[in-house]
């Protein structure tokens, strides 16, 4: 017998547990993970070799710890974008939102302590919690996938979360949480305990709406938390970053780890910041192929769930597992999150998405 995982001693809350894990296919259309599908553009490649090459000659050297002149672009962008004002101070960054949303469960969550999401949400908030031993609520979600204010509070009110995630627009069903809603949700956290409430805002730059960035104002346990991996079209880089009060960036320094932001990391992201007007113009693009992907799947009879992110959740399917089989068959991998009747395709180029939409139609067809 060969010795194997549960051999070892492993924490016993992750036994029997999955790692994350969405298929990585070599399939034609890859529409399965909310990439961006538009590589960076050739002049920002250039400058990312510029500004790499300019850091290599300093890789004998830690990088800048606290990446003040990196934190310091994404505050100008922040501000730009959402028209608040944001500095150095209200910024921190690193290794994707994922490491975000870590550092700030190993700073307010942790053994003893619980997080609540309303759920289907993104799942890594769930596994992050586990992985920090924070106890993990999964909070409740209408059938319609919006959150239920009154239900949701009186979870707040009831189990006294430390920390309380709210995505907004969903992963994976697409819709955004209106600010009332986060409103409510916040004052609820702040009567029950008072706790965190994370805004995951991965997906903002594709809402028709505009960033919760500021309710941060004057709400010092309210953060928002961003990435570069979607609408940068950089989800290889692994950057991401929140906005709040000064004193969460002081405080989530006091579980990162020492130069936990590589110094190539720290300057691709800079380069990649240079060309924020071209990379915001491909966002148009996919928001209109997004809205296109929505409404020829209602067209073809498909329910879809109003999308302001750049994926569409789409159904409904006696069996959905056997549905994604069907298109992956025809060589589009689109995303199965186990949502009974639900499936999940981010939009891709124009040509990727009628590809899909081929795909879809040719499985109707079969099916009638
Ligand atoms: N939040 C949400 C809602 C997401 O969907 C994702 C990525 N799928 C992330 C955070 C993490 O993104 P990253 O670590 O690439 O920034």
């Amino acid at each position: 017998m060969s010795f194997g995982i549960d051999d070892l001693p492993v924490r016993d809350e992750l036994r029997g547990k999955s790692p994350y894990g969405a298929p990585q296919l070599d399939v034609p259309v890859r529409l399965n993970t909310n990439e961006n599908p538009y590589p960076l553009p050739e002049p920002l490649v250039e400058r990312i070799a510029e500004r790499v090459r300019a850091a290599a000659r300093d890789l004998n050297r830690y990088p800048d710890r606290d990446a003040v002149e990196l934190r310091t672009q994404l505050a100008k962008y922040l501000t730009d974008t959402s028209g608040h004002e944001v500095g150095l101070a209200n910024v921190w960054a690193a290794n994707g939102s994922n490491e975000v949303i870590q550092q700030l469960l190993q700073t307010f969550g942790g053994p003893g302590r619980t997080a609540i999401g309303f759920e289907p949400s993104y799942s890594m908030h769930g596994l992050i919690a586990r992985g920090t031993g924070t106890g993990w609520i999964s909070g409740p979600r209408n059938e319609d996938f919006t959150i239920d204010v009154e239900a949701a509070v009186r979870a707040i009110a009831d189990a006294k979360p430390d920390v309380v995630f709210v995505t907004t627009p969903n992963n994976p069903t697409g819709n955004a949480v209106p600010p009332e809603t986060v409103l409510a949700l916040y004052e609820a956290a702040q009567a029950a305990k008072p706790s965190m409430v994370v805004v995951d805002e991965a997906y903002v730059e594709f809402s028709h709406g505009d960033s919760l960035l500021p309710l941060i104002e004057g709400r010092p346990q309210l953060v928002i938390s961003r990435t570069m991996s979607k609408a940068f079209g950089a989800a290889g880089l692994r950057l991401g970053y929140l906005a709040a009060h000064p004193a969460v960036v002081d405080a989530v320094q006091l579980v990162r780890l020492p130069y936990h932001l590589s110094a190539v990391t720290q300057a691709t992201a800079l380069a990649a910041l240079e060309h924020t007007d071209t990379l915001l113009k491909y966002v148009e693009q996919l928001k209109t192929e997004r809205d296109r992907l929505v409404s020829e799947l209602r067209a073809l009879g498909f329910q879809v769930v109003e999308s302001d992110a750049n994926f569409v959740q789409f159904g409904l399917f006696d069996d959905s597992h056997a549905a994604w089989q069907k298109i992956l068959d025809r060589g589009v991998l689109v995303r199965d999150n186990g949502i009974p009747g639900w499936l999940r395709v981010s939009a891709g180029t124009p040509e990727e998405n009628d590809a899909f939409l081929d795909a879809v139609r040719d499985m109707k067809k079969e099916q009638s």
